[in-house]
């Protein structure tokens, strides 16, 4: 069973990992190196030429991919978070390399290129930026993040020299636009609709679309037993009325969720009512339109809120990208696929972000999701079953058996 041969190599790769609960494994570590010669043998013997790029990527090629046929790349990332999981990125290199393996192994020919990758970097656990592996191959790496540096001051440029890279040779490992078919990711759902749909696979809508504010609200300290409750200018008061907005907006709007999820009081003592809230408000939603009506009836509310509280209220966005959508035809393909193997095809968004949020701008992107128990991820319980692996897989195999018949650029 496919499913159990990934499932046992998962076990192997988790023991590249820092000591402690879970899976520790960070970009450009000595786990990451030790994991890639296991990724580059596993390459290897499903028939795979491998090797690691100047940004660390773990790559493997099949011939026609080598000889520049138009290619499919599929993969995901080999990076955890501190005391993570098993699954999540993992779970997106083993697989497709195990079903290529086997569709070789069966003398079935694809009429287009592979090309796998392990992305080093998605979490961004160890430096502040992320997304360095999947941006180079998008052509929009960022030299700056280059200067990022980890808690001990290491730059990402001297750890990629370190890991036996060049950074200066990330530029040209662009991927060329005409000649990418698009980007298929399996990832662990990290979230709880499949199980509570009973289904061990879906199919990804979009990667959502994220934008954060900071709101401070300033009022008036003063003596918590002398002034009247009518005279009094509480900032957390407001807050809780932001908050309680937030929460509402949110359940009211299909297609968004949201959250503050950061809140600092001051002077946030026993006996002086608050005159200094400091908060975020973070909202995702895969629609556009959806997050700004929902980040309209939220800002919008604020002026009220701070009349009826008698304090002053700012909101400034530090933070926005847009969410991306999955390509149709990825999806209908998924969809086929997934049918075949008698299963209802559900299609759902991906309340978190991935590297195909970077490989968007290089080329079209699907995804497919594997129910992961209770929903859980980056945590060290995070756990699939075999069985599910299995069905992933042969999803994964009939899907790239019928590529041409959904893929746009192979009809051509
Ligand atoms: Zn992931």
């Amino acid at each position: 069973m496919l499913g159990q041969f990934v499932y046992d190599r998962l076990e192997e790769a988790a023991q590249f990992s820092q000591s402690g609960p879970g899976v520790t494994r960070l970009f450009l570590s000595p786990e990451h190196k030790q994991v890639a010669t296991l990724i580059r043998d596993w390459m290897t013997q499903a028939g795979l030429h491998t090797e690691i790029d100047a940004a660390g990527n773990i790559i493997g090629r099949d011939a026609k991919a080598q000889q520049g046929a138009p290619t499919l790349i599929m993969g995901s990332h080999q990076d955890t978070v501190v005391c993570g999981g098993k699954y999540d990125g993992m779970l997106g290199v083993a697989l497709p390399i195990a079903v290529i393996g086997d569709l070789y192994n069966r003398n079935i020919d694809l009429p287009f290129g592979i090309e796998i990758v392990a992305f080093g970097d998605e979490e961004g656990t160890r430096f502040q930026s992320t997304l360095v592996g999947s941006r180079a191959l998008a052509g929009t790496f960022d030299p700056k993040a280059l200067d990022a540096t980890d808690d001990h001051g290491i730059s990402v440029r001297a750890a990629l020299r370190d890991f036996g890279c060049d950074p200066d040779a990330i530029a040209p490992l662009k991927r060329d636009r005409k000649n990418t078919l698009g980007f298929l990711e399996i990832h662990i759902e990290q979230g709880p609709v499949l199980e509570s749909r009973d289904l061990p696979v879906g199919i990804v809508t979009a990667l959502t679309g994220i934008e954060r504010h900071r709101v401070l609200i300033k009022g008036k300290a003063s003596h918590a037993g002398t002034t009247p409750m009518d005279k009094r200018q509480d900032a957390l008061l407001a807050a809780a009325d932001i908050i309680h907005k937030v929460n509402q907006v949110c359940h009211e709007t299909e297609g968004m969720v949201g959250v503050v999820g950061k809140i600092e009081v001051s002077p946030n003592a026993v006996n002086v009512i608050p005159d200094t809230v400091d908060l975020t408000i973070e909202l995702r939603a895969p629609e556009r339109t959806v997050r700004l009506n929902g980040r309209g009836a939220i800002l919008s509310s604020l002026g009220t809120i701070a009349q009826n509280r008698t304090v002053a209220i700012t909101a400034d966005k530090t933070y926005e990208a847009e969410g991306v959508p999955c390509a149709n035809w990825m999806m209908n393909g998924l969809e086929a696929a997934i049918g075949k193997q008698g299963l209802a095809p559900l299609r759902l968004f991906s309340g978190a972000g991935h590297d195909g949020l970077a490989m968007h701008d290089l080329c079209d992107i699907g995804m497919l999701f594997v129910r992961c128990k209770d929903g859980l991820s980056h945590h060290p319980d995070e756990a699939i079953t075999a069985a599910d692996a299995d069905i992933a897989a042969h999803v994964l195999a009939e899907y790239l058996q019928n590529l041409a018949r959904f893929c746009p650029k192979l009809a051509k």
